[in-house]
């Protein structure tokens, strides 16, 4: 401490270390270390790592990264970086379009710590607000798309058609074919991402260039068309979808949202399920992602749609109240059945979406796309009179252009000269996406350069009149749509923005307390880290772009991809998949190609133990590999007996092992490097989950003892959750394994593995977020990562330590130590006083907090990760609400209070409920709602009381309730 009563010590190096991010990230000050490591007898961060994590994976080498730098300084090297891209008008289509964020959503949800920190909605009552937004987003889809239920999103418009593709064929019961027939006016990285999961999924995927014939000569148990094709043509779906039908295949269509506000809805052309992208309503392309993916299909098959559906139930006291429906852990209850794997989606962008829906409402979206479509009529109009031929006449957005040779080359190059991008790939043809961008300038431009005398924007779109559409009468919409009141209301900025911020205010996310859920590291999110990437340098491009308008984010994946590979050890990581979920899925079919590529195709077995993340046994399914299950004693180890066994009875069809580490019940398993040997012995690989990473960084190097591991930038690396996506999660191999990492059909990665297939629809994925990990990177260094990771073990160790006299604290590894989470068991309180581990879920949100991991990877238990970045204040205010729960939880057991009208049970208590007249409870209204004397201060109020999951199964409702409905209930 300085003496306040003294100035500052001047020499300048004192004055200028004053700003180090690394004190800013992390929580605890430098005396609250030192009481912390006094209370858990630890002498210092060193030596507590030193008890806890087993030598024989320790890396004593420091890592090579560039020193850390400030906030500043970092800002302006990732703004130099920046200036390395180029922002230019991008008419290339194929899937990713311009578009403008209305800045009332740009600054008040997407850079709004509010919206971006919450995590995915699995508690209900503290997640109303963007549960609603959620809600939001799947009756837009719902309306657009004609269908009767709509998820609440995925991971890209790739994978979603590879999503419809499974559940087609999981539904088409009656039918045998192994057959889907794919359009070849598809989406190009559409077809190339479906074919590959068809393969591995021992499905037939055949690309059709005459559908209709095809279709008539196939037995098949469905198909994919896109709407409008990828070469813009509207064309109508209705005879398709039957002669389909009549076949008993089931059809899929890839949608083009902003089509859908002009073009009969693919439900009313009797599609069975809509897919897509909602990126060009009001979502940066951000050089591929994150976007949202929708997903549509009948009520019929609800139970077996993927990714999650948020639904309207009821509370406690009979209002109505959001939740997430149905399945919505699929890979958790279904693993190695499970069809789909979708754990992070990409719940930002859907609500950003939905909001743009909101503020825009049907007539201004029919403005926007009908000025898009007058422009492109405009420009086919012009081109047409200048003498060239268009390739097809109906259209929406999407024109293409017959012209040859050197003509073509000079139209390409001025339009690049003038900042257009065009599409180019296609011999003989140029094509042009209108988008909303798209101003009169721009069409003037390119009817210039198709013709110098008639670029007359204002003569061409008289001349065409006003009744004037390229899109045939069969294929125009007549059905209305976003006639919710939602859709109507907000329309003012004043109204919007108070919209935004009631809903907001019904969340909590970080910017209230900490969320120490387990396995999720829910860290510091910067603000520094998140700046850049609004820049319009990092938003505003096109993932297809020419490479040399993309030199910042090349320098950026390149110097962030070798970071990474220097902190795991790794040879080769790929920025590609977009989740977790994607890493795995990426990261064994490189083990899946490897032993391939050495005549070893009968290695198809994957063993995993049972208490691994459910991602894990549905990437593994997804891959075609046959699951085998291995134990866990009581430690929740690896049975290593368990595990020689199986290795024996597989060893000639061995192919890898998928562990989690530290394992998923928060301990440094001692014979992991053992273990590792083990599998690689038997000529298997091992696979690593590495979503725990925050427990390993600086510390250990995964390469050290695995062959593959996927990171979750979302995690470790800061990127914030976005209330359930978006994410990034890498995948990292060794040497031998980077010739079987993901490639992109536009050839646009530049290694020896570029010319596989792909897995996601963007060449790397969600770029658009990865200037986050690379500022945090940056602003750490070395020994700052090292820091957070020395103390986010403490952390969780002084949690354990302080609560262990309170409650039993399941598993702990060597010298009585865990790793960076704890996992508190709750079960003898269900025998002692009825109480469950959803009842002190609930009673948290009293006391201001987010529950821990519940259930999860223990049934009965809650799994706290506290992270680095929380103080010892704060981890001592959780620490205090769980040690008075505690109490609460003895009154119940002794009997003073009531079995079921107790605190717990009725938790969490509404504001209404807490104000009412009638106060029918043994317990007083300041023990309901100001537990702790601190609340009186700062108290968060759950907008609703404890949520019926049951009744919103049994009446699963996931369309916008009308308002009234709302209003009378409360
Ligand atoms: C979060 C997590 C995953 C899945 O990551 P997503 O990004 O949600 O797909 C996998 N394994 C473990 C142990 C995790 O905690």
């Amino acid at each position: 401490m300085t003496d306040n009563r003294n100035p500052a010590p001047t020499p300048l190096h004192t004055l200028e270390s004053h700003d180090d991010f690394v004190d800013r990230h992390i929580g605890p000050r430098d005396e609250d270390i030192r009481a912390m490591l006094d209370t858990i007898e630890a002498e210092s961060l060193e030596s507590l790592m030193q008890q806890t994590m087993p030598g024989s994976i320790r890396h004593d080498g420091g890592l090579a990264l560039p020193p850390s730098d400030n906030e500043e300084r970092v800002l302006d090297q990732i703004r130099s970086i920046a200036a390395r891209n180029t922002v230019t008008h991008s008419m290339i289509g194929l899937g990713y379009h311009p578009t403008i964020v209305p800045p009332v959503i740009l600054r008040n949800v997407f850079e709004n710590p509010g919206w971006y920190t919450a995590y995915t909605p699995y508690q209900a009552e503290i997640s109303q607000g963007r549960l609603e937004a959620l809600l939001n987003f799947q009756q837009m889809v719902m309306d657009l798309t004609g269908m009767e239920l709509a998820n609440a999103s995925l991971l890209d418009e790739a994978t979603a058609a590879a999503e419809a593709m499974a559940m087609l064929k999981r539904v088409n019961r009656k039918n045998k074919s192994n057959v889907f027939l794919v359009d070849a006016n598809c989406l190009p990285q559409t077809i190339d991402v479906v074919r590959n999961r068809g393969h591995h999924l021992d499905l037939d995927v055949r690309v059709c260039h005459d559908l209709a014939a095809e279709l008539a000569e196939t037995d098949c148990f469905g198909v994919l068309i896109q709407y409008p094709g990828s070469d813009g043509a509207v064309q109508a779906l209705d005879e398709l979808v039957s002669s389909a039908h009549e076949r008993g295949a089931l059809a899929a269509v890839a949608a083009d949202l902003m089509a859908l506000v002009m073009l009969k809805s693919p439900g009313e052309s009797g599609a069975d399920c809509v897919v897509g992208s909602a990126q060009r309503f009001g979502v940066p392309m951000g050089y591929g992602g994150p976007h949202a993916a929708f997903f549509a299909t009948r009520e019929d098959y609800r139970r077996s749609v993927p990714g999650r559906i948020i639904g309207v139930s009821r509370d406690r006291h009979d209002n109505p109240a959001l939740r997430m429906a149905l399945q919505t852990r699929e890979q958790h209850i279904r693993r190695e059945k499970a069809m789909s794997n979708i754990c992070t989606a990409q719940a930002l962008l859907a609500v950003m979406a939905g909001f743009y829906a909101v503020w825009h409402g049907a007539d201004g979206l029919r403005k926007i796309a009908g000025r898009i479509h007058r422009h492109a009529c405009i420009l086919a109009h012009g081109i047409r009179k200048a003498g060239f031929e268009l390739e097809h006449d109906a259209f929406f957005d999407t024109l293409q252009v017959r012209v040859d040779g050197s003509r073509r080359d000079e139209i390409l190059r001025q339009a690049r000269e003038q900042g257009i991008n065009l599409r180019t790939e296609r011999e003989g043809l140029i094509g042009l996406s209108v988008n909303e961008q798209t101003r009169k300038h721009h069409v003037d431009s390119l009817l210039a350069l198709f013709d110098q005398a008639s670029n007359d924007v204002l003569a061409i779109d008289a001349e065409l009149g006003n009744d004037y559409l390229a899109i045939p009468a069969d294929v125009r919409r007549s059905s209305s749509f976003l006639e919710h009141e939602v859709f109507g209301r907000y329309h003012s900025e004043t109204e919007m923005l108070r919209y935004l911020k009631r809903l907001e205010n019904k969340d909590l996310s970080l910017a209230h307390a900490m969320i120490p859920l387990g396995s999720c590291t829910m860290k510091l999110n910067a603000t520094a880290e998140m700046i850049p990437v609004t820049w319009p340098e990092f938003s505003d491009l096109h993932p297809f772009c020419p490479s040399d308008q993309a030199g910042g984010y090349h320098q950026l994946i390149d110097e962030l991809a070798g970071w990474l590979a220097e902190i795991t050890g790794f040879a080769a990581v790929s920025l590609q998949p977009n989740a977790g979920s994607q890493g795995e899925y990426a990261g064994l079919l490189a083990i899946k190609g490897w032993h391939e590529a050495r005549g070893e195709s009968q290695r198809t077995v994957c063993l995993i133990p049972s208490s691994a993340h459910g991602t894990n046994p549905a990437s593994a399914q997804m891959t075609g590999m046959d699951i085998v299950v291995v134990k866990c004693d009581k430690q929740g180890n690896i049975d290593l007996e368990d595990l020689d066994a199986r290795i024996e009875k597989h060893r000639e069809k061995l192919a890898a092992l998928m562990i989690t580490y530290p394992s998923t019940h928060g301990v440094f398993e001692e014979d992991v490097v053992t273990i590792c040997q083990r599998v690689r012995d038997a000529g298997g690989q091992v696979y690593l989950d590495g979503a725990n990473l925050n427990a390993l960084v600086g510390w250990s190097r995964i390469a050290d003892y695995a062959d593959v591991c996927h990171l979750n930038l979302h995690k470790t690396f800061c990127i914030p959750h976005g209330g359930g996506g978006p994410g990034i999660g890498p995948v990292g191999v060794r040497e031998h394994l980077v010739p079987f990492l993901p490639g992109h059909p536009t050839g646009l990665i530049e290694a020896e593995h570029g010319s596989n297939p792909a897995i996601a629809a963007a060449p790397f994925g969600s770029a658009g977020i990865l200037p986050i990990s690379w500022v945090y990177i940056r602003l750490m260094g070395a020994e700052g990562l090292k820091r957070a990771t020395e103390v986010a073990v403490l952390n969780a160790n002084y949690i354990a330590r302080r609560l262990a006299s309170h409650y039993d604290i399941l598993y702990t590894g060597r010298n009585g130590r865990i790793a960076h989470e704890c996992i508190v068991d709750l079960r003898p309180f269900k025998e002692s006083a009825g109480i469950t581990e959803e009842d002190v879920a609930k009673r948290l949100i009293d006391y201001g907090f987010h529950a821990p991991t519940m259930s999860w990877p223990v049934p009965g238990t809650l799994m706290i990760e506290p992270t680095e970045s929380e103080s010892k204040a704060e981890l001592d205010r959780f620490i205090q609400a769980m040690i008075a729960i505690r109490g609460e939880i003895e009154r119940v057991a002794s009997g003073e209070w009531d079995a079921e009208n107790n605190p717990l049970k009725n938790a969490p208590h509404t504001a209404l409920e807490l104000a009412a007249e009638d106060w029918p409870h043994a317990y007083t209204r300041t023990q309901a709602g100001w537990p702790v004397a601190g609340l009186k201060l700062d108290k968060f109020f759950a907008p609703v009381g404890r949520v019926d999951n049951v009744y919103g199964d049994r009446n699963l409702v996931c369309s916008c309730p009308p308002l009234e409905d709302w209003l009378e209930a409360s």
